[in-house]
């Protein structure tokens, strides 16, 4: 029987369950491209429920200990004298969402010689040291697409409240005034506008289908460059590179992992050289920014507004500078767990481990890491053994 350690967020403070806004979430067919949803053989919970909190447990509680496993649930997540780490020791399975971040560190990992599988209930596992999980032979797998749109529709909203100037007019509503003038002031069309991504995967792709509507000049790079028809299709311009794309741009949203070869990439000289007045919008991880030249692009107008949901280190302090820069329109780390992206994330969350304890093989697109490797999606859209990718991570 196993020991699994589930760190999620902590209840609403206006209690558990909430009162819904709504009687359930859409059932979506599948995913882009022909992935299958999730495919548990049962659900212990209705989807629509609030299960990413502790007393939602992923809707995994009745599940696991019916088999006899032991379940911990806990919040409490940083620090040594954390619950996390005190159970970690004998743990066999971590599972983390990236909007409370279990951070996985090297050291702890080596303090956890039982953990076989680490699980993100969601997508983006960089807050597992997976060079150190390569070391150790440790499974790693993520619940890929499960929040993809989820995370570009939240992309599109921000774009928007950027360019249309969307918090500071709302702001004027709710304090009582009527200042066309002052929102006017920093409010543009996002029409015409050149919209470039960083990274075409599930969520750039995705996010890039939704813009094509607004009559806007599409603009992206990868490493992996999309196939001809894709280009053709949604009219995009590519870019060999990072600096080539954020010259060409008036918005610039960012949506590749967080690893090596991301970690930092956003730094003053690369924001010197985007057009003055350039937005950014980053859903994928903070440190792909250096947070304070962020704060300085916006104080000195070359950023005309920066937003997005990912912080480092989550959560952030009450004094973190990105809660008060100028311009800006973030959010906590939201855009993945909407109600409706839970459902899939949780589900998916349940498939893996059905497969683990069945000794079946987990889905190849859900894994990061596998049998001492990057493997599936990992090998993909990560890199190993290069040196530092997170500041919570060595
Ligand atoms: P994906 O694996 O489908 O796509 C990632 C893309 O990034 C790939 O096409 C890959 O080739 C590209 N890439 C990797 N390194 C690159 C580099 N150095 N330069 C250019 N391109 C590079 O992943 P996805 O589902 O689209 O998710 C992307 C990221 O978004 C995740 O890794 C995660 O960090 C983040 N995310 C955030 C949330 C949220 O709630 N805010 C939710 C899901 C995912």
């Amino acid at each position: 029987m196993a020991k699994i350690v589930l760190v999620l967020y902590p209840d609403p403070i206006s209690g558990y369950p909430p009162v819904y806004a709504r009687d359930g979430v859409p059932v979506v067919p599948g995913y882009p491209g022909g992935q299958s949803l999730p495919s548990p053989s049962a659900l212990d919970f209705t989807p629509g429920e609030l299960v990413g909190c502790v007393s939602g447990a992923l809707g995994l509680r009745t599940f696991l200990e019916q088999a006899g496993h032991q379940l911990v649930v806990t919040s409490d997540k940083d620090g040594p004298d954390s619950e996390f780490e005190r159970e970690l020791p004998d743990a066999d399975i971590v599972i983390s969402q990236p909007f409370w971040p279990a951070y996985l560190t090297a050291e702890r990992i080596a303090k956890a010689p039982r953990l076989k599988l680490a699980i993100t209930a969601g997508i983006g596992s960089d807050h597992v040291d997976l060079d150190a999980a390569i070391a150790r032979g440790i499974t790693v797998a993520e619940i890929t697409y499960s929040n993809s749109i989820s995370v570009a529709e939240h992309a599109v909203m921000q774009i928007l409240a950027l360019v249309r100037n969307f918090v500071p007019s709302h702001r004027w509503v709710v304090d009582g005034g009527w200042n066309i003038a002052d929102c006017a002031a920093r409010a543009y069309d996002l029409e015409g506008m050149d919209v470039g991504v960083m990274a075409a995967g599930r969520i750039g792709q995705a996010l890039l289908r939704r813009l094509a509507p607004f009559a806007v000049n599409l603009h992206y790079t990868d490493t992996r460059r999309l196939p001809e028809a894709v280009e053709r299709e949604l009219n995009v311009t590519f870019h060999p590179d990072v600096h080539s794309l954020v010259r060409a741009v008036d918005v610039l949203s960012i949506h590749a992992p967080l690893h090596p070869q991301t970690y930092h990439l956003f730094d003053d000289k690369l924001l010197a050289s985007m057009r003055r007045g350039s937005y950014i919008v980053n859903t994928a991880r903070a440190e792909i920014c250096v947070r304070d030249a962020i704060v300085a692009a916006l104080q000195s107008g070359q950023l005309a507004g920066y937003a997005g949901d990912v912080w480092y280190p989550q959560p952030p302090p009450a004094d973190h500078p990105w809660r008060t820069m100028p311009h800006h329109a973030m959010t906590p780390h939201v855009s993945g767990t909407t109600l409706s992206a839970q459902a899939r994330y949780a589900a998916g969350t349940r498939e893996i481990l059905e497969d683990w304890f069945a000794g079946r093989p987990i889905r190849e697109e859900y894994l990061i890491v596998a049998g001492g490797q990057l493997a599936g999606t990992g090998k993909e859209s990560y890199t190993a053994g290069a040196g530092k990718a997170s500041d919570g991570q060595r």
